[in-house]
């Protein structure tokens, strides 16, 4: 099994790269947003927590995403590899995650950073607020909080993956198909 992380700030076209990557290497791709996005349209009491914290762009708890990830990784035995989207998010989630596959014989194979301006980012965001209706997208102050966020806790990963020689960045202000076409350099 192959481990990949997809690093980058909200927007910065991790999704749309994720769903490349999963049809072309067979791999299961696990957005964190959007298992918390289908537990809040459940109405379950999970959904219920995550909430309020995603609508105020405000990261939620690391102990329920770990046992999102865990679940995830337990199942999917047909794929060659699972392909993380927007975890993890804090140094204490990575650390749950090297655990987590240390005890399976396994670690993470690569993290791809697509590097990108705030300001696109903004304009990113707002832009598809329009089109997938998402209310953390479509608020100013929720936008900055998430990128606020993203520089206080999930940047320091960065670091974190430069360490155990992991880490590779991509530009990711380019076409669709250019970013591709580097990410496919990086796998192939
Ligand atoms: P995303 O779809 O990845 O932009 O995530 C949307 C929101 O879900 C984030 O702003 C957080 O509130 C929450 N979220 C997603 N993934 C995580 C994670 N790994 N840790 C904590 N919160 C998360």
């Amino acid at each position: 099994m192959k481990y990949f992380i997809l690093f980058g700030p909200p927007g910065a076209g991790k999704g749309t790269q994720a769903k490349l990557m999963a049809d072309k290497y067979n791999l299961h791709h696990v957005s964190t947003g959007d298992l918390l996005r289908k537990e809040i349209a459940k109405g379950t009491e999970l959904g219920l927590r995550a909430k309020s914290l995603i609508e105020g762009g405000n990261l939620v708890d690391d102990s329920i995403v770990i046992a999102m990830i865990e679940n995830e990784i337990g199942s999917h035995p047909e794929v060659n590899g699972f392909l993380f989207d927007g975890f993890p998010r804090t140094l204490e989630q990575a650390g749950s995650l090297e655990e987590m596959l240390d005890k399976r014989g396994q670690s993470i194979d690569k993290v791809i950073s697509f590097i990108i301006d705030d300001d696109l980012v903004c304009r990113r965001i707002q832009n598809r607020a329009n089109i997938e209706g998402r209310k953390d997208d479509a608020d100013m102050n929720t936008i900055r909080n998430r990128i606020d966020t993203y520089h206080r806790k999930t940047e320091p990963l960065i670091e974190y993956y430069k360490q155990k020689n992991k880490y590779h960045e991509i530009n990711g202000e380019g076409k669709i198909e250019e970013i591709f076409d580097c990410v496919c350099k990086l796998l192939d």
